[in-house]
């Protein structure tokens, strides 16, 4: 799926830059849920904010079919994390994504990708942002070959 994302990306948005290691994380509340992992891209784009939504949703989509017919559950969200320093607040794209300063299975691979990258409103770095990050929960190298 990761895989499948990525080259689909490549065709529809734009030069996949650097990719991060697959982390990953504790599912929250019921402990009988699968954990989840996370990948974060950057992708070099000419698409428009909304054009390039339309595009990753398009792919949630298509992806959730896809997984829907082999495992019986939809598992793929597509988030846009940032749009360089652009602040947009629609209210179908919020950027830079407000849950990012609380959520370390975010903030982990951004900051493995970009740790002096910075956040456009806070003016810290994705390091910085991580250190100071309050949620707990543990996210891990996820070492499996699916990627
Ligand atoms: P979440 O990603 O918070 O678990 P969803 O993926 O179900 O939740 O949320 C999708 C909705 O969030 C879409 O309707 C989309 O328009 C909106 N949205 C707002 N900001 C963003 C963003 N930065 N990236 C992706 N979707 C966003
Ligand atoms: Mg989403």
């Amino acid at each position: 799926m990761f895989r499948w994302v990525r080259e689909q990306l490549s065709v529809r948005v734009g030069t996949v830059g650097k990719v991060s290691s697959l982390w990953e994380t504790a599912a929250w509340g019921l402990t009988d849920q699968p954990s989840f992992l996370n990948q974060v891209l950057m992708v070099e784009t000419d698409l428009t904010p909304a054009y390039l939504l339309a595009q990753t949703q398009a792919l949630e989509t298509e992806g959730g079919r896809l997984r829907r017919e082999k495992w019986g559950a939809r598992v793929l969200d597509i988030d846009i994390l940032y749009i360089g320093s652009e602040v947009l607040d629609l209210p179908e794209l919020k950027v830079p994504h407000p849950y990012i300063p609380e959520r370390r299975f975010t903030l982990v691979p951004l900051a493995e990708i970009a740790p002096d990258f910075l956040h456009p409103v806070l003016q810290l770095t994705q390091q910085q942002l991580l250190n100071q990050c309050p949620d707990e929960s543990k996210v891990e190298k996820y070492l499996a070959d699916s990627q």
